[in-house]
């Protein structure tokens, strides 16, 4: 984990130097860039940010999936060899890469136990990209580094004790305690998705198990709900439409529901139950100060938080019902490079214990 990088200070001297002349009392001389990447099935998604997690440059490119994924380092290291260019800066500019991976993770080394979107299985993504770009790396879940972002500057507001989970496609977890991620022995920690729900007639889920989280409160799970209680349903629906025309989103769920819709109350009720249950057992387990949901599905905002805390506050154990808060992340998309912002000043430069 340790690097030895001699040209690291070096370069500081250089960019100090550089710095046209003025400082400002008290402000140091200039610091380095991060990089931060977040790999996804179809896109990587790039981002140059300042030492203090703000945004100097986004930008994206696909990801190249051909040969079990065994290009990405390279396209990786192209998009930013490529983007220092136009900037007129150099490697020496940049103090890390920080990338959150679609997989399980092994902290120490950046071994991916497996990402079955890119075709990996115990690829050492980090030794790999750092011989490929010369720069060092840190490799995190996708899951865990959003919320690490959302800890450091969003809705985890600087509290030690976080627990975010992201509802979109999937469902995905991400658990800190005191300030670290919890991996576990194989980087599985946080798969709250794929806490099993209903132990009888579950749907597949694509872990392979049957009932998990996921396939009720992701965005794809909520829409097959939605479809499939309109199929049965007698009552009156203004979700009807939509589902004749076969293009319910969760949104147009939950702006019925806003509206008062009947089926549409039960839909968003029935998710949220099972969310709840979930939520309730990682507060149990961690009483966290916050437990921060992400990901589209949270774009409903507080038509969402409000029956999910309703049914949390009567699954939860008393403590954790007065002190664990259920909060909206704040980031959206940004969380990602932020949070891999905040890896790289932790385990490569350093700057944060
Ligand atoms: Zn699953």
């Amino acid at each position: 984990m340790k690097s030895k990088r001699k040209r690291f200070d070096k370069s500081r001297f250089l960019l100090a130097g550089d710095a046209s002349g003025f400082t400002k009392k008290g402000e140091s001389k200039m610091e380095k860039m991060i990089v931060g990447v977040d790999l996804g099935g179809t896109s990587i998604k790039l981002a140059l940010l300042t030492n203090d997690g703000q945004f100097i440059e986004k930008w994206e490119v696909p990801t190249d999936k051909s040969d079990q994924g065994i290009h990405i380092p390279k396209t990786i290291t192209i998009a930013i060899e490529d983007k220092l260019k136009e900037m007129n800066k150099t490697k020496d500019d940049v103090a890390g890469i920080g990338i959150g991976a679609p997989g399980s993770v092994r902290l120490e080394d950046g071994l991916i136990f497996a990402a079955v979107n890119l075709g990996w299985v115990n690829f050492p993504l980090k030794s790999v990209l750092e011989k490929e770009s010369g720069i060092p790396v840190i490799v995190d879940n996708d899951a865990n580094i959003a919320a690490v972002g959302e800890m450091w500057k969003g809705a985890g507001n600087g509290a030690k004790d976080v627990v975010m989970i992201t509802l979109g496609t999937g469902v995905g977890g991400g658990v800190i305690v005191n300030g670290q991620v919890a991996h576990g022995i194989s980087g599985a920690a946080g798969e709250i998705g794929h806490i099993t729900v209903q132990t009888e007639n579950g749907v597949l889920c694509n872990c392979g198990k049957t009932g998990c989280l996921e396939t009720i409160s992701s965005a794809t799970g909520i829409v097959r709900i939605a479809n499939e209680t309109l199929q049965s349903t007698t009552k009156d629906t203004i979700l009807k439409k939509k589902f004749t025309e076969n293009a319910i989103s969760t949104k147009d769920v939950f702006d019925a529901f806003k509206d008062g819709d009947e089926v549409a109350t039960d839909i968003v009720n029935h998710v949220m139950k099972y969310l709840a249950l979930v939520l309730a057992g990682v507060g149990n387990t961690l009483n966290p100060e916050n437990i921060i949901i992400g990901g589209g599905v949270s774009n409903a905002g507080e038509l969402l938080l409000k029956p999910l805390r309703k049914y949390f506050d009567e699954y939860a154990f008393t403590t954790v019902r007065e002190s664990t808060k259920l909060s909206i992340a704040q980031l959206g998309n940004d969380a990602g490079a932020i949070g891999a912002a905040y890896l790289v000043k932790k385990f490569i430069t350093k700057e944060i214990n």
